[in-house]
């Protein structure tokens, strides 16, 4: 794939397959990747980041047919405010659980203390799981602006999170 292109053909079959309207331009309907998320996980998630500000909190969701079954809070080993570290051997644990449970590894969240929720060149960089939604919390504004993405082969796009 070239560059910075959203590949709306790359929508894999497992992925919710909600159906929208393309916004106006587009070609046609596409089947966009979502995360689903009861108020009370969202809520965790949104705690979880106010708990760590100013540094960056960072974790991993998991879920069952596109929709979040738990929030597994994760240790940000950098402490940092500008970026988030998971350990390998934290990352395997929490993975395994997933797996051994039968769920999938729907979303990573990490939060944006000091900027808008959308993705970093760092993010983007880092993002080794095509299939999985990249939810940031961001906590510049008054009230927390939290948005979802799908970072495939460097290319962003906006996921739908749908708090139901
Ligand atoms: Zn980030």
């Amino acid at each position: 794939m070239i560059g910075h292109t959203v590949d709306i053909g790359a929508v894999r079959p497992e992925v919710d397959a909600d159906w929208t309207i393309g916004e106006v331009g587009s070609l046609a309907c596409v089947s966009g990747p979502s995360l689903r998320i009861s108020p009370d996980l969202f809520e965790e998630m949104v705690d979880h980041a106010r708990a760590e500000a100013p540094n960056e909190c960072c974790g991993m969701i998991a879920t069952q047919n596109g929709a979040a079954v738990r929030v597994h809070r994760m240790v940000n080993a950098a402490a940092s405010p500008l970026r988030y570290v998971i350990e390998p051997q934290e990352q395997y644990q929490v993975q395994t659980a997933i797996e051994d449970d039968g769920l999938d590894l729907g979303a990573i969240y990490h939060s944006h203390t000091r900027s808008e929720p959308l993705p970093s060149q760092t993010d983007i960089n880092l993002a080794f799981y095509p299939d999985a939604v990249y939810v940031i919390v961001g906590l510049a504004g008054e009230e927390p602006d939290v948005r979802a993405w799908t970072i495939r082969d460097g290319a962003v796009a906006e996921a739908k999170l749908l708090v139901s």
